[in-house]
């Protein structure tokens, strides 16, 4: 009992001493982990790179929804507008192949992006080991980080994309068929490709046949003439890379039909949402999307006349 009641003093005197400050305080760290998550997908090994992320104005950019829905349903997610909105990219390591799908903005959207080099370095691979790389659009927030200072940042890379979008992005002449917010995507995106294609690394495709084996590219235009999944497959798991399919989860999966200012036609974008959301429910499989929250991957349950989005459960042993 002597001994209990020492301790409880010596416990007081501590509480005193922190109270009147006498203990150092830690200071904040205000850092997080390096922006990267490993999944084993079959035989491949699939890791999705954070490249930071962007304050999206979302209730300005989904203006043609009925007024005031997009506030309410950012509610009920406990957000409010500007939404911190990830920027993801998708390493698959084929066992043969290592492939980038999207590279993020680098310095095109400002200080918040432009990670993706730092946290593929900290996930144990070097820009030099990228054999191929997949872009899902050509939008600054995808292609953009192909490119630093003007050099290549992937020196050994074949760069691919769907043709529509090659023809359509990386010719300026056709910034006037773009809404007016969307005419300066053109500059970033052609400087980006730029020493790819002066080194002939640049091969858009068409078609759905495989890229390498085990990825294989889908047609998914709306949010642009070329957008692209590629469907990712080894020992019958299958995991579908969307990119701009949509962009925020808290309106978009309760109502897909919820349109936002970045798609180059909406008319288009809306019902191959519906389509991509409903085939992805119904199938089971894995979902990787740019701008979910990090790292963006889990499956999609159908709810009602809306999705329910299942988040990947959290693994120490991929
Ligand atoms: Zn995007």
């Amino acid at each position: 009992m002597i001994r209990l009641n020492q301790r409880f003093a010596a416990l007081g005197l501590a509480m005193a001493l922190a109270a009147a400050g006498v203990q150092a305080a830690a200071p904040q760290v205000k850092t997080q982990a390096p922006g990267y998550y490993r999944l084993m997908l079959g035989d491949f090994e699939i890791t999705a790179l954070n490249d930071g992320t962007l304050d999206l104005p979302v209730d300005q950019l989904m203006d043609k929804a009925k007024p005031g829905t997009v506030v309410k349903a950012l509610q009920k997610a406990y957000l409010k507008p500007p939404v911190e909105t990830s920027v993801n990219a998708y390493l698959i390591n084929t066992g043969t192949k290592l492939v980038l799908i999207d590279t993020g903005a680098a310095g095109l959207f400002g200080p918040t992006a432009g990670r993706l080099l730092t946290n593929l370095k900290a996930a144990g691979y070097q820009p030099e080991q990228v054999d191929e790389i997949y872009i899902t659009h050509l939008h600054p927030d995808h292609a953009g980080g192909l490119t630093l200072d003007g050099k290549a940042v992937f020196p050994n890379a074949v760069v691919r994309m769907d043709q529509h979008d090659a023809d359509h992005w990386l010719n300026p002449a056709n910034a006037a068929k773009e809404p007016e917010g969307h005419r300066g995507f053109f500059p970033g995106v052609i400087a980006a490709l730029k020493p790819y294609q002066d080194a002939g690394r640049v091969k858009p495709f068409t078609g759905t046949a495989e890229l390498v084996p085990g990825i294989h590219p889908v047609a998914a235009p709306g949010h642009t003439p070329g957008h692209t999944i590629y469907m990712v497959e080894s020992q019958g798991q299958q995991l579908a890379v969307w990119g701009d399919v949509m962009h925020v989860a808290a309106v978009q999966f309760a109502d897909p039909s919820v349109a936002i200012n970045f798609d180059s036609d909406s008319k288009v974008a809306v019902p191959q949402r519906e389509k991509v959301f409903a085939d992805a429910a119904k199938k089971g499989y894995f979902v990787a999307v740019a701008h979910l929250s990090f790292p963006g991957i889990g499956h999609l349950r159908a709810d009602g006349k809306g999705y329910t989005w299942v988040p990947v459960n959290y693994s120490i042993k991929p």
